[in-house]
């Protein structure tokens, strides 16, 4: 019991804030954003002693998109400059939404892939 946890490497995960007034890049709202800290640590006695690897990401609350912010941008929010943030230091993350044109199976139409239903006859796209 005693040995276990008196030194070694850990990663950990914080929320260290909200940023709000920030376009989102996803869906254009006006939103706010969770920044979260990500890091690895090498830890004696469950304090941590040194980190690396650090890196920011950010979720947008409008559509819960997770994005990887740039780390100086993630510095300076850190420090408690506001505004630190902006479109361009998020990069998504997650699987990208497809865009482009489905035909649809009922009237041969060329439809938005995001669209659920054809907007030419009302067929149920898949
Ligand atoms: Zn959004
Ligand atoms: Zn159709």
């Amino acid at each position: 019991m005693f040995f276990i946890g008196i030194f070694g490497v850990k990663q950990g995960q914080k929320e260290i804030g909200t940023e709000s007034n920030v376009i989102c890049p996803e869906c254009g709202h006006l939103t706010r954003l969770n920044v979260i800290k990500q890091s690895s640590y090498f830890h004696i006695f469950f304090i941590p002693i040194f980190r690396w690897n650090v890196r920011y990401f950010a979720k947008t609350l409008c559509c819960g998109q997770l994005f990887e912010l740039n780390a100086e941008a993630g510095k300076e929010f850190e420090e408690g400059k506001s505004g630190a943030i902006s479109q361009g230091d998020l990069t998504r993350i997650g699987p990208q939404r497809r865009t482009g044109l489905v035909r649809c199976g009922s009237c041969g139409a060329n439809v938005e892939n995001s669209y659920r239903f054809c907007p030419h006859c009302g067929n149920h796209l898949t």
